[in-house]
Protein backbone atom coordinates (compact mmCIF):
# COMPACT_ATOMS: atom_id res chain seq x y z
CA UNK A 1 0.00 0.00 0.00
CA UNK A 2 2.87 2.12 -0.36
CA UNK A 3 3.49 2.13 3.70
CA UNK A 4 7.22 1.54 4.74
CA UNK A 5 6.91 0.37 8.49
CA UNK A 6 11.15 0.19 8.23
CA UNK A 7 12.02 3.40 9.76
CA UNK A 8 15.44 2.55 10.82
CA UNK A 9 18.62 2.08 8.72
CA UNK A 10 21.78 0.52 9.95
CA UNK A 11 24.86 2.61 7.73
CA UNK A 12 27.81 0.30 7.78
CA UNK A 13 31.07 2.80 7.04
CA UNK A 14 34.70 3.76 8.99
CA UNK A 15 33.33 6.39 11.17
CA UNK A 16 35.23 8.54 12.97
CA UNK A 17 33.42 11.20 15.97
CA UNK A 18 35.12 13.51 18.69
CA UNK A 19 34.61 12.52 22.25
CA UNK A 20 35.98 15.97 23.42
CA UNK A 21 38.70 18.72 22.00
CA UNK A 22 41.56 15.84 22.54
CA UNK A 23 39.96 12.66 22.22
CA UNK A 24 37.87 11.05 18.99
CA UNK A 25 36.48 7.64 18.77
CA UNK A 26 37.52 5.28 15.43
CA UNK A 27 35.39 2.79 14.61
CA UNK A 28 36.83 0.54 11.21
CA UNK A 29 33.92 -1.76 10.63
CA UNK A 30 31.37 0.70 12.36
CA UNK A 31 28.12 0.75 12.44
CA UNK A 32 25.60 3.98 13.21
CA UNK A 33 21.91 2.84 13.41
CA UNK A 34 19.58 5.37 12.50
CA UNK A 35 16.00 6.37 13.75
CA UNK A 36 14.16 7.82 10.95
CA UNK A 37 11.24 8.78 12.33
CA UNK A 38 12.47 10.78 14.93
CA UNK A 39 15.49 11.62 13.28
CA UNK A 40 18.40 10.72 16.12
CA UNK A 41 21.50 8.12 16.49
CA UNK A 42 19.81 4.65 17.89
CA UNK A 43 22.85 3.35 18.40
CA UNK A 44 26.88 3.47 17.50
CA UNK A 45 29.46 1.04 17.30
CA UNK A 46 31.17 -2.34 15.79
CA UNK A 47 28.59 -3.15 12.42
CA UNK A 48 27.99 -6.85 13.55
CA UNK A 49 27.25 -5.90 17.49
CA UNK A 50 25.08 -3.45 16.44
CA UNK A 51 22.89 -6.09 13.91
CA UNK A 52 22.95 -8.77 16.58
CA UNK A 53 21.61 -6.42 19.28
CA UNK A 54 19.04 -5.22 16.93
CA UNK A 55 17.91 -8.49 15.45
CA UNK A 56 17.91 -9.43 19.20
CA UNK A 57 15.59 -7.04 20.05
CA UNK A 58 13.22 -7.52 17.27
CA UNK A 59 13.57 -4.10 15.66
CA UNK A 60 12.49 -4.24 11.87
CA UNK A 61 16.04 -2.08 10.46
CA UNK A 62 16.93 -1.92 6.89
CA UNK A 63 20.74 -2.57 6.31
CA UNK A 64 22.67 -0.02 4.20
CA UNK A 65 25.86 -1.57 2.82
CA UNK A 66 26.92 1.88 0.35
CA UNK A 67 29.22 3.45 2.40
CA UNK A 68 30.92 0.36 3.49
CA UNK A 69 34.35 1.77 2.25
CA UNK A 70 33.73 5.27 3.08
CA UNK A 71 33.92 7.49 6.22
CA UNK A 72 31.10 9.21 8.27
CA UNK A 73 31.70 12.15 10.59
CA UNK A 74 29.33 14.01 12.15
CA UNK A 75 27.73 17.25 9.85
CA UNK A 76 30.03 19.66 9.77
CA UNK A 77 29.09 23.05 11.64
CA UNK A 78 30.13 26.40 10.68
CA UNK A 79 29.40 29.20 12.90
CA UNK A 80 30.40 32.35 10.48
CA UNK A 81 28.59 32.28 7.42
CA UNK A 82 27.19 35.24 5.06
CA UNK A 83 23.64 34.45 3.00
CA UNK A 84 23.74 37.90 0.70
CA UNK A 85 27.33 37.12 0.23
CA UNK A 86 26.45 33.24 -0.98
CA UNK A 87 27.79 33.80 -4.49
CA UNK A 88 30.25 36.65 -4.06
CA UNK A 89 33.57 34.55 -3.01
CA UNK A 90 36.29 35.49 -5.04
CA UNK A 91 34.94 39.36 -5.22
CA UNK A 92 37.70 41.72 -5.82
CA UNK A 93 39.39 44.12 -2.83
CA UNK A 94 42.86 44.96 -1.35
CA UNK A 95 41.58 44.05 2.45
CA UNK A 96 38.71 44.80 4.29
CA UNK A 97 37.42 47.95 4.48
CA UNK A 98 37.93 48.25 0.48
CA UNK A 99 36.26 44.72 0.08
CA UNK A 100 33.41 45.36 1.94
CA UNK A 101 32.25 49.31 0.15
CA UNK A 102 33.48 48.15 -3.63
CA UNK A 103 32.39 44.32 -4.19
CA UNK A 104 30.32 43.39 -0.85
CA UNK A 105 27.83 46.22 -0.24
CA UNK A 106 27.02 46.78 -4.00
CA UNK A 107 26.11 42.56 -3.65
CA UNK A 108 23.92 42.41 -0.69
CA UNK A 109 22.03 45.25 -2.16
CA UNK A 110 20.98 42.97 -4.78
CA UNK A 111 18.98 41.06 -2.16
CA UNK A 112 16.23 43.73 -2.69
CA UNK A 113 14.85 41.84 -5.43
CA UNK A 114 12.93 38.69 -4.05
CA UNK A 115 13.61 36.48 -6.76
CA UNK A 116 17.20 36.92 -6.54
CA UNK A 117 17.34 36.17 -2.91
CA UNK A 118 15.18 33.50 -3.29
CA UNK A 119 18.35 32.11 -6.36
CA UNK A 120 21.21 32.91 -3.33
CA UNK A 121 19.28 31.15 -0.64
CA UNK A 122 19.17 28.01 -2.79
CA UNK A 123 22.66 27.94 -3.79
CA UNK A 124 23.73 28.76 -0.17
CA UNK A 125 22.23 25.92 0.76
CA UNK A 126 22.87 23.50 -1.88
CA UNK A 127 26.54 24.56 -1.36
CA UNK A 128 26.63 23.94 2.84
CA UNK A 129 25.04 20.56 1.99
CA UNK A 130 27.55 19.53 -0.46
CA UNK A 131 30.54 20.66 1.58
CA UNK A 132 29.28 18.47 4.29
CA UNK A 133 27.75 21.43 6.79
CA UNK A 134 24.90 20.42 8.38
CA UNK A 135 24.55 23.01 10.64
CA UNK A 136 25.16 27.20 10.37
CA UNK A 137 25.63 30.28 12.05
CA UNK A 138 24.43 32.71 9.47
CA UNK A 139 24.41 36.57 9.22
CA UNK A 140 21.92 37.93 6.70
CA UNK A 141 20.68 40.79 5.21
CA UNK A 142 19.21 43.58 6.27
CA UNK A 143 16.03 42.82 3.91
CA UNK A 144 13.30 40.89 6.05
CA UNK A 145 11.52 39.92 3.15
CA UNK A 146 15.05 38.60 1.95
CA UNK A 147 15.28 36.66 5.09
CA UNK A 148 11.92 35.44 5.07
CA UNK A 149 12.80 34.01 1.40
CA UNK A 150 15.93 32.15 3.39
CA UNK A 151 13.44 30.84 5.97
CA UNK A 152 11.25 29.07 3.37
CA UNK A 153 14.31 27.76 1.80
CA UNK A 154 15.87 26.03 4.50
CA UNK A 155 12.66 24.85 5.95
CA UNK A 156 12.23 23.19 2.69
CA UNK A 157 15.92 21.38 3.19
CA UNK A 158 15.75 20.83 6.72
CA UNK A 159 19.05 22.39 7.34
CA UNK A 160 20.00 23.26 10.86
CA UNK A 161 19.78 27.16 10.28
CA UNK A 162 20.46 29.71 12.71
CA UNK A 163 19.80 33.09 10.65
CA UNK A 164 19.73 36.76 11.92
CA UNK A 165 18.28 39.54 10.04
CA UNK A 166 21.57 42.12 9.36
CA UNK A 167 21.36 45.04 11.71
CA UNK A 168 23.23 48.15 9.91
CA UNK A 169 22.13 51.45 10.40
CA UNK A 170 25.12 53.40 9.01
CA UNK A 171 28.14 54.10 6.89
CA UNK A 172 27.06 52.23 4.10
CA UNK A 173 24.81 52.40 1.24
CA UNK A 174 21.74 54.20 2.18
CA UNK A 175 19.31 51.86 0.52
CA UNK A 176 21.55 48.44 2.61
CA UNK A 177 20.55 50.20 5.93
CA UNK A 178 17.77 50.05 8.65
CA UNK A 179 15.94 53.01 7.84
CA UNK A 180 15.79 53.65 11.29
CA UNK A 181 17.16 51.67 14.82
CA UNK A 182 13.96 51.46 15.91
CA UNK A 183 13.12 49.78 13.00
CA UNK A 184 15.57 47.22 13.07
CA UNK A 185 14.71 46.43 16.24
CA UNK A 186 11.42 45.61 15.47
CA UNK A 187 12.05 43.53 12.58
CA UNK A 188 14.16 41.45 14.26
CA UNK A 189 11.49 41.21 16.96
CA UNK A 190 9.19 39.80 13.92
CA UNK A 191 11.85 37.49 12.65
CA UNK A 192 12.57 35.99 15.50
CA UNK A 193 8.45 35.44 16.12
CA UNK A 194 8.02 34.20 13.02
CA UNK A 195 10.68 31.45 12.60
CA UNK A 196 12.54 31.33 15.96
CA UNK A 197 12.06 26.94 16.54
CA UNK A 198 10.02 26.52 13.30
CA UNK A 199 11.49 23.06 11.94
CA UNK A 200 15.60 23.05 12.24
CA UNK A 201 15.36 27.05 12.30
CA UNK A 202 16.87 28.61 15.51
CA UNK A 203 17.25 32.56 14.43
CA UNK A 204 19.94 34.62 15.71
CA UNK A 205 20.62 38.36 16.06
CA UNK A 206 23.17 39.49 14.01
CA UNK A 207 24.92 43.38 14.30
CA UNK A 208 27.73 43.54 11.71
CA UNK A 209 29.94 45.50 13.34
CA UNK A 210 30.60 48.49 15.47
CA UNK A 211 31.30 50.56 12.06
CA UNK A 212 27.92 49.84 10.76
CA UNK A 213 25.87 50.77 13.79
CA UNK A 214 24.97 53.87 15.63
CA UNK A 215 25.27 53.64 19.33
CA UNK A 216 21.45 53.86 18.97
CA UNK A 217 21.05 50.60 17.26
CA UNK A 218 23.54 49.01 19.58
CA UNK A 219 21.50 49.69 22.77
CA UNK A 220 18.52 48.40 20.96
CA UNK A 221 20.30 45.13 20.45
CA UNK A 222 21.05 44.96 23.68
CA UNK A 223 18.11 45.00 24.61
CA UNK A 224 17.39 42.34 22.24
CA UNK A 225 20.00 39.86 24.25
CA UNK A 226 17.50 40.89 27.05
CA UNK A 227 14.58 39.95 25.54
CA UNK A 228 16.04 36.79 24.19
CA UNK A 229 18.70 35.55 26.32
CA UNK A 230 18.76 32.39 25.01
CA UNK A 231 19.59 33.28 21.68
CA UNK A 232 23.04 33.37 20.06
CA UNK A 233 24.34 37.13 18.98
CA UNK A 234 26.76 37.25 16.47
CA UNK A 235 28.69 40.42 15.42
CA UNK A 236 32.20 41.21 13.93
CA UNK A 237 35.27 41.26 16.30
CA UNK A 238 39.11 42.29 15.39
CA UNK A 239 39.15 41.30 11.91
CA UNK A 240 41.71 43.48 10.51
CA UNK A 241 43.70 46.50 11.57
CA UNK A 242 42.91 49.42 9.85
CA UNK A 243 38.63 48.60 11.10
CA UNK A 244 40.62 48.68 14.49
CA UNK A 245 41.28 51.90 14.47
CA UNK A 246 38.34 53.16 12.92
CA UNK A 247 36.75 51.81 15.82
CA UNK A 248 38.67 53.22 18.26
CA UNK A 249 38.36 56.49 16.30
CA UNK A 250 34.67 56.64 16.54
CA UNK A 251 34.93 55.66 20.55
CA UNK A 252 37.92 57.91 22.01
CA UNK A 253 36.46 56.36 25.59
CA UNK A 254 36.84 52.73 25.03
CA UNK A 255 40.93 51.14 25.28
CA UNK A 256 39.71 48.23 22.88
CA UNK A 257 37.14 47.18 20.15
CA UNK A 258 35.21 44.83 22.47
CA UNK A 259 35.37 47.40 25.02
CA UNK A 260 32.85 49.37 22.73
CA UNK A 261 30.38 46.42 22.20
CA UNK A 262 30.86 46.22 26.22
CA UNK A 263 30.19 49.45 26.75
CA UNK A 264 26.57 49.37 24.85
CA UNK A 265 25.89 45.91 26.48
CA UNK A 266 26.78 43.41 23.37
CA UNK A 267 29.51 41.43 25.28
CA UNK A 268 27.71 38.64 26.92
CA UNK A 269 27.64 34.75 27.41
CA UNK A 270 25.46 34.23 24.03
CA UNK A 271 27.76 35.84 21.88
CA UNK A 272 30.02 35.14 19.15
CA UNK A 273 32.72 36.94 17.91
CA UNK A 274 33.77 36.22 14.25
CA UNK A 275 37.75 36.44 13.95
CA UNK A 276 39.17 38.04 16.73
CA UNK A 277 42.51 37.95 14.74
CA UNK A 278 44.14 40.99 16.74
CA UNK A 279 43.16 40.25 20.45
CA UNK A 280 44.44 42.54 23.51
CA UNK A 281 44.88 40.75 26.55
CA UNK A 282 42.15 42.62 28.26
CA UNK A 283 39.54 41.39 25.75
CA UNK A 284 41.08 37.86 25.86
CA UNK A 285 40.56 38.42 29.66
CA UNK A 286 36.86 39.77 28.99
CA UNK A 287 35.84 36.33 27.15
CA UNK A 288 37.02 33.88 29.22
CA UNK A 289 34.99 35.60 32.46
CA UNK A 290 31.94 36.23 29.96
CA UNK A 291 32.65 32.42 28.68
CA UNK A 292 31.38 34.31 24.97
CA UNK A 293 32.60 32.23 22.17
CA UNK A 294 35.01 32.61 18.64
CA UNK A 295 34.58 31.43 15.25
CA UNK A 296 37.68 31.54 13.79
CA UNK A 297 37.93 31.76 10.14
CA UNK A 298 41.19 31.24 8.71
CA UNK A 299 40.58 30.99 5.09
CA UNK A 300 38.85 34.56 4.72
CA UNK A 301 41.44 35.93 7.03
CA UNK A 302 43.93 34.69 4.38
CA UNK A 303 41.73 36.00 1.38
CA UNK A 304 41.38 39.45 2.99
CA UNK A 305 45.16 39.42 4.35
CA UNK A 306 43.77 40.49 8.04
CA UNK A 307 45.88 38.28 9.66
CA UNK A 308 46.62 34.78 11.23
CA UNK A 309 44.95 34.96 14.54
CA UNK A 310 46.87 33.52 17.94
CA UNK A 311 44.74 30.50 18.58
CA UNK A 312 47.16 29.03 21.10
CA UNK A 313 45.87 32.63 23.57
CA UNK A 314 42.73 31.65 22.98
CA UNK A 315 43.05 27.90 24.31
CA UNK A 316 40.20 28.09 27.23
CA UNK A 317 38.02 29.99 25.00
CA UNK A 318 34.85 28.11 23.35
CA UNK A 319 36.22 27.99 19.35
CA UNK A 320 34.22 27.04 16.28
CA UNK A 321 35.48 27.44 12.64
CA UNK A 322 33.93 29.64 9.94
CA UNK A 323 34.05 29.20 6.62
CA UNK A 324 33.13 33.62 6.26
CA UNK A 325 31.53 32.98 3.15
CA UNK A 326 31.86 35.69 0.83
CA UNK A 327 35.46 36.64 1.85
CA UNK A 328 36.31 33.21 2.86
CA UNK A 329 37.09 31.37 -0.42
CA UNK A 330 35.48 27.72 0.12
CA UNK A 331 32.30 26.38 1.87
CA UNK A 332 34.27 23.51 3.77
CA UNK A 333 34.95 23.48 6.97
CA UNK A 334 37.50 20.73 6.53
CA UNK A 335 39.54 23.10 4.20
CA UNK A 336 39.20 25.40 7.31
CA UNK A 337 40.32 23.10 9.77
CA UNK A 338 43.03 21.68 7.55
CA UNK A 339 43.96 25.69 7.18
CA UNK A 340 44.23 25.97 10.78
CA UNK A 341 46.22 23.47 11.28
CA UNK A 342 49.30 24.46 8.88
CA UNK A 343 48.74 28.53 9.94
CA UNK A 344 49.04 27.57 13.47
CA UNK A 345 52.10 26.27 12.81
CA UNK A 346 53.61 29.76 12.09
CA UNK A 347 52.91 30.58 15.52
CA UNK A 348 54.71 27.22 16.99
CA UNK A 349 51.17 25.91 17.65
CA UNK A 350 50.59 22.40 16.73
CA UNK A 351 46.95 21.81 16.32
CA UNK A 352 46.70 17.90 16.14
CA UNK A 353 43.67 15.90 13.91
CA UNK A 354 41.75 15.51 16.97
CA UNK A 355 41.43 18.54 17.51
CA UNK A 356 40.79 19.73 14.10
CA UNK A 357 37.98 16.94 13.99
CA UNK A 358 36.55 18.80 16.93
CA UNK A 359 36.56 22.74 16.08
CA UNK A 360 34.91 21.29 12.21
CA UNK A 361 32.32 19.50 14.91
CA UNK A 362 31.84 19.51 18.12
CA UNK A 363 33.19 22.79 18.74
CA UNK A 364 31.04 24.43 16.60
CA UNK A 365 28.01 22.62 18.75
CA UNK A 366 29.65 24.25 21.82
CA UNK A 367 29.23 27.84 20.13
CA UNK A 368 25.84 27.25 19.55
CA UNK A 369 25.13 26.13 22.68
CA UNK A 370 23.58 22.95 20.69
CA UNK A 371 26.38 20.40 21.67
CA UNK A 372 23.36 18.29 23.62
CA UNK A 373 22.41 17.40 20.03
CA UNK A 374 24.53 17.87 17.74
CA UNK A 375 28.70 17.99 16.94
CA UNK A 376 29.43 14.45 17.39
CA UNK A 377 27.76 10.84 16.42
CA UNK A 378 26.25 9.57 19.74
CA UNK A 379 23.20 7.96 20.59
CA UNK A 380 20.22 10.16 20.79
CA UNK A 381 21.78 12.67 19.27
CA UNK A 382 20.18 14.06 15.64
CA UNK A 383 21.21 11.73 13.06
CA UNK A 384 23.53 14.51 11.84
CA UNK A 385 26.09 12.87 9.07
CA UNK A 386 28.46 13.43 6.13
CA UNK A 387 30.30 10.80 4.14
CA UNK A 388 33.25 11.08 2.98
CA UNK A 389 34.62 9.13 0.32
CA UNK A 390 38.22 9.50 -0.76
CA UNK A 391 38.37 6.42 -3.48
CA UNK A 392 38.76 8.71 -6.76
CA UNK A 393 41.59 10.67 -5.08
CA UNK A 394 44.40 7.97 -5.96
CA UNK A 395 46.89 9.51 -3.70
CA UNK A 396 44.49 9.71 -1.09
CA UNK A 397 43.80 6.20 -0.99
CA UNK A 398 46.77 5.08 -1.32
CA UNK A 399 48.18 6.64 1.73
CA UNK A 400 45.15 5.89 3.94
CA UNK A 401 46.26 1.98 2.67
CA UNK A 402 49.62 2.16 3.89
CA UNK A 403 48.71 4.16 7.06
CA UNK A 404 49.23 2.80 10.39
CA UNK A 405 47.80 4.31 12.77
CA UNK A 406 44.29 5.63 13.25
CA UNK A 407 45.83 8.92 14.19
CA UNK A 408 47.53 9.68 11.13
CA UNK A 409 44.67 8.45 9.07
CA UNK A 410 42.18 10.99 10.30
CA UNK A 411 45.21 13.54 9.93
CA UNK A 412 45.45 12.81 6.47
CA UNK A 413 41.74 12.58 5.85
CA UNK A 414 41.75 16.34 6.40
CA UNK A 415 45.16 17.60 5.35
CA UNK A 416 44.34 16.34 1.78
CA UNK A 417 40.76 16.70 2.29
CA UNK A 418 38.84 18.23 -0.70
CA UNK A 419 35.38 19.24 -1.15
CA UNK A 420 35.02 16.81 -4.05
CA UNK A 421 35.35 13.69 -1.32
CA UNK A 422 31.92 14.75 -0.10
CA UNK A 423 29.75 11.98 -1.34
CA UNK A 424 26.52 12.28 0.67
CA UNK A 425 24.91 14.78 3.67
CA UNK A 426 22.19 13.64 6.21
CA UNK A 427 20.75 15.73 8.36
CA UNK A 428 17.69 14.41 11.01
CA UNK A 429 18.93 10.97 9.34
CA UNK A 430 17.52 11.69 5.51
CA UNK A 431 19.94 12.08 2.56
CA UNK A 432 20.05 15.94 1.78
CA UNK A 433 22.77 16.04 -0.62
CA UNK A 434 24.80 12.87 -2.56
CA UNK A 435 26.98 12.91 -5.72
CA UNK A 436 27.24 9.03 -7.21
CA UNK A 437 30.97 8.32 -7.89
CA UNK A 438 31.22 5.89 -11.14
ZN1 LIG B 1 31.92 37.79 8.33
Amino acid sequence: MGYNPIVHTLYAAHIFTPIDSEKFLYLDDGGLLVDEKIGTILAIGKYDDLQRRAEVKGLVFARNNTYIDDYIFPGFIDAHIHYPQANLLAAPGANLLEWLENSIFPGELRMRDNNYARQVARFLLHSMLSAGTTTALIYGVTFLEAMNIFCLEAEKTGFRAYPGKMLMDTNAPKDLLDTSAEKGYKETQQFIKDWHGRGNIRTSIALRFALTSTPQQMRLTSKLLDEYPDLIFQTHLNESEAEINDVLAQNPDCHTYLGVYDEYGLHRKQSVYGHCVHMHNLEREMLRVTQASVAHCPCSNLYLGSGIADLKSLENIKLGLGSDIGAGYTYSILENAKTTHVLQKLNNYYIPPAKLLYLATLGGAEVLRANKEIGSLEEGKKADFTVISPRQDKILTRLLEETSTVKKRLHQLILLHNPSHIRATFIDGYKKYSVEHN
